[in-house]
């Protein structure tokens, strides 16, 4: 077959120590694109894998030369090996995708079909999360909802990284050069032509998940301090109150003092002001450090991250 003129796809796929499900991958990639008429490159992205992943990819990448290979120097997190793969991505359109199959692969046809009619950005939403625990579930609302309250962009519930994402888009995309990233964020701050398809999330293939609860607090963090200053300002506002409610009680204490005359015992309203207060401070000190520390790492100008070798 000619494949000279068909349209590529890439799909880009981000991989930290999946040596368990990487044929796999493969093999239903492979067998995805042999029935539709889309060349396809897919851009791994080895994010500092410890285990033998890099060098299962260089022998598939010897049999099937649609992959390639980006070998990052060390583990640098999904979000920028994310970042890594798009800046690799050569073809009219991207799919960032999990190589552990729970962005089925069996989605990408319908997802291309879409990109077809027009759209810019083909979002694909997760209709069924039982694979996902209740509390994961649970946490996850909780953060969709507080992040549509308090910052601009609105990021769909459900919806992941999994996507088609049209070439522009990625063009778009690869002038943030951040480096504390929440892609869903990025994402959803672009804006473009999109509509959402739906599909049912299975469990992992093979292999254990990367992410623990206290990974998942700090890219939470990530997403809410990059995309509103509101915890930032909110201070102001607590301390107006506080300050106020010590205005009136300092009044209320000086009138009784007058009136009653002086008593000893205070000890007990004294601590209690004292430890609240110094809480408050402490607590808006840690936020306002949260993001002098996001201020000090971009100042740097660091590369976001090294590459060791490329292959493809
Ligand atoms: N991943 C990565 N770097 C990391 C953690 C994860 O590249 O530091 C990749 C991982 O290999 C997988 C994807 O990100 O392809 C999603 O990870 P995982 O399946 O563990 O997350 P979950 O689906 O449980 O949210
Ligand atoms: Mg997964």
């Amino acid at each position: 077959m000619d494949t000279s003129s068909l349209k590529i796809i890439s799909l880009v796929a981000p991989m930290y120590n999946e040596q368990e499900v990487l044929s796999i991958f493969f093999d239903a990639i492979e067998q995805c694109f042999s029935n539709i008429d889309y060349d396809y490159e897919v851009v791994c992205v080895n994010d500092g894998s410890s285990d033998n992943t890099y060098d299962l990819l260089k022998r598939r990448a010897e049999r099937n030369a649609r992959i390639k290979i980006v070998n990052l120097s060390k583990n640098y997190g999904k979000e920028i090996a994310l970042t890594a793969g798009l800046d690799h991505a050569s073809g009219n359109a991207a799919i960032p995708i999990d190589c552990d199959l729970q962005d089925p692969i069996e989605v990408i046809p319908t997802l291309i079909e879409k990109w077809e009619e027009g759209y810019d950005v083909v979002l694909a939403r997760r209709i069924d999360r039982t694979s996902d625990s209740f509390f994961k579930r649970f946490t996850s609302n909780i953060f969709y909802k507080l992040i549509d309250k308090i910052s601009d962009i609105h990021i769909p519930s459900n919806v992941g990284d999994f996507r088609l994402i049209d070439r522009k888009v990625v063009c778009a995309l690869s002038q943030f050069r951040e480096k504390s990233r929440f892609m869903k964020g990025l994402f959803a701050s672009l804006g473009f032509k999109e509509t959402t398809i739906d599909y049912i999330r299975a469990p992992r293939a093979a292999g254990n998940t990367k992410w623990n609860y206290w990974k998942l607090y700090k890219l939470a963090l990530e997403g809410i301090i990059s995309f509103t200053s509101l915890p930032l300002k909110i201070w102001s506002y607590v301390g107006a109150t506080v300050a106020l409610g010590a205005f009136i009680y300092g009044f209320y204490l000086i009138f009784k003092t007058l009136i009653l005359g002086v008593d000893t015992p205070g000890y007990a309203s004294l601590m209690v002001v004292l430890l609240f207060m110094s809480g408050l401070i402490l607590l808006c000190l840690g936020v306002v450090g949260e993001y002098l520390a996001r201020i000090f790492i971009e100042i740097k100008g660091r590369p976001m991250y090294i590459i060791m070798d490329k292959i493809g």
